[in-house]
């Protein structure tokens, strides 16, 4: 079955953001306590493909061991999956993203998986804001035209549907490639 990975920073509003993609309440842990999910979650969504939840990056109350162990869990999850299609990375609209969000991108890019980046929490920000911390996200992470930022408020359940046509094109995308 095809996968979509999530990826990015403890407490950017994955779990949130998975909750209302895969429209169920209480799927993934809302968390009070960031940096405490190391374990990778699957999700299946309407019997066509598998959302993988990556275990957020980045707590700045992560032991070194801990960063470790997660680039061991990515570097043996990205080696052995062939259903994986792409991972969406997640940045939080409102703050220009980190060193370690610009590596997570590079090692996508590295991979093969990237072009789609969630700007998450887009609620906080006013439009102009908007377009402006937009236009950031795009330089930081060096993306390229066909690169996609898609502004999404899991709050005020808005872009989500955006970014839902951008998973079913890929999957399309598939369709055509394997049928
Ligand atoms: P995760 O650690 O990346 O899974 O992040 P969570 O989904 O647990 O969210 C972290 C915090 O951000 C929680 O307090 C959420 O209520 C809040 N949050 C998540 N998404 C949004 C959003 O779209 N808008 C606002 N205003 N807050 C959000």
């Amino acid at each position: 079955m095809p996968e979509i990975a999530f990826a990015g920073r403890s407490n950017v509003g994955k779990s949130s953001l998975l909750n209302l993609l895969t429209n169920r309440k209480k799927l993934a842990r809302v968390s009070g306590s960031p940096g405490k999910t190391r374990t990778i979650n699957f999700y299946i969504v309407n019997d066509a493909f598998r959302i993988v939840d990556l275990p957020g990056y980045g707590y700045a109350k992560v032991s070194k061991s801990t960063t470790e162990n997660w680039g061991d869990m990515m570097e043996t999850y990205f080696k052995n999956r062939d259903g994986l299609r792409k991972v969406v990375q997640l940045v939080d609209i409102r703050h220009k993203p980190s060193a370690q969000d610009v590596q997570m991108y590079e090692y996508l890019r590295h991979y093969g998986l990237d072009g789609i980046v969630v700007a998450t929490k887009a609620d906080k920000v006013s439009r102009n804001e908007m377009q402006k911390n937009i236009a950031l996200i795009r330089k930081t992470l060096q993306l390229s035209k066909e690169d996609r930022v898609i502004a999404v408020s899991a709050l005020k359940k808005t872009g989500y549907e955006e970014l839902l046509c951008e998973i079913e094109k890929i999957l399309e995308e598939e369709d055509a490639v394997y049928h």
